[in-house]
């Protein structure tokens, strides 16, 4: 029936954010794509850093 978010599977996915229920989720996901290579602390929206990288 109803596919559940494959991120938190509580909830059903979001149009927007398919196969995901919310960005939260879609964001997660994404980072362990990224795992070892690329790490996001915290929660936040942003995709990258706005002040820039370190050197
Ligand atoms: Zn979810």
């Amino acid at each position: 029936m109803a596919a559940m978010c494959p991120v938190c599977r509580r909830q059903p996915p979001a149009d927007k954010y398919r196969p995901f229920c919310s960005k939260r989720c879609a964001d997660v996901d994404l980072q362990r794509w990224f795992s070892g290579s690329y790490v996001i602390p915290g929660g936040s929206d942003e995709p990258l850093g706005e002040d820039g990288e370190e050197d």
